[in-house]
């Protein structure tokens, strides 16, 4: 059967639909031999010969969905202009190609999900799929009260007000503090951003949960895979 090829590729875990399209206009996708750009292009999987980077699509790839704790200092896009490390190079042993779902800056660390499940990573990277994202944050000096307040009620940002968040005290000591921050939007820098707004500086960004997700004890650099429960909630 004929589809458009930003299926195909989202489908066969190659990046979510969006990415795809962009992986299609960059001239990475080949149809029979011939470079494919034009985004409505479609071609049959079944048929027809469909190479990324020059490497035949596997259509039928066992699906996997692993949690990483993602350390500072990884980048969470497929390929990096600059070089530097990406959060794939720490799946060793995992064959399969997957992709993050959704991003995480590369100086905040935490829990971060890839699969090559393309149908699941869009359905929860869709704006209107609102998780609870948990993030430990550590900020310098000491939270007032009406910082709190402020982030918890939602902060102007030059994308618009926030919506409301909830926000909790963790510790406090002389130089630092620690609070916990849950959202279910995901904007650019967003966790980052709110603190800005309201006067606080972040030295620390950890995103400790996703929906039911917990970091739990995994240690940054290491992985674990998700169990097929886990995966039906999710769904
Ligand atoms: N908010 C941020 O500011 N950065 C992240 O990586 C995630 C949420």
């Amino acid at each position: 059967m004929q589809e458009r090829l930003q299926k195909i590729l989202s489908q066969a875990g190659v990046a979510s639909r969006r990415e795809s399209e962009t992986i299609i206009q960059q001239g990475r996708v080949a149809v029979n031999g011939v470079v494919v750009t034009e985004l409505g292009t479609k071609a049959d999987p079944d048929q027809d010969s469909i190479t990324v980077d020059g490497k035949e699509l596997v259509i039928s790839e066992k699906r996997v969905y692993i949690l990483l704790y993602k350390p500072v200092g990884y980048m969470t896009t497929m390929k990096d202009p600059e070089g530097r490390p990406i959060v794939t190079d720490l799946l060793n042993g995992v064959k399969e190609r997957v992709y993050p779902i959704g991003r995480l800056d590369y100086n905040t660390e935490g829990l971060l999900l890839l699969t090559n499940d393309g149908a699941l990573a869009n359905l929860l990277m869709h704006p209107s799929h609102e998780v609870d994202k948990g993030y430990l944050v550590r900020v310098s000096g000491k939270v007032s009260e009406s910082q709190m307040d402020k982030l918890a009620k939602g902060v102007m940002l030059e994308d618009g007000m926030t919506a409301p968040a909830k926000v909790l005290p963790v510790s406090e000591s002389e130089n630092n503090s620690w609070i916990s921050i849950t959202i279910h939007e995901g904007r650019y820098r967003q966790v980052r951003r709110m603190c800005e707004a309201v006067g606080l500086s972040v030295v620390r960004l950890k995103r400790s949960r996703y929906d039911f997700l917990e970091i739990g004890e995994l240690k940054p650099g290491e992985f674990r895979f998700l169990s097929p429960e886990e995966v039906v909630r999710l769904k």
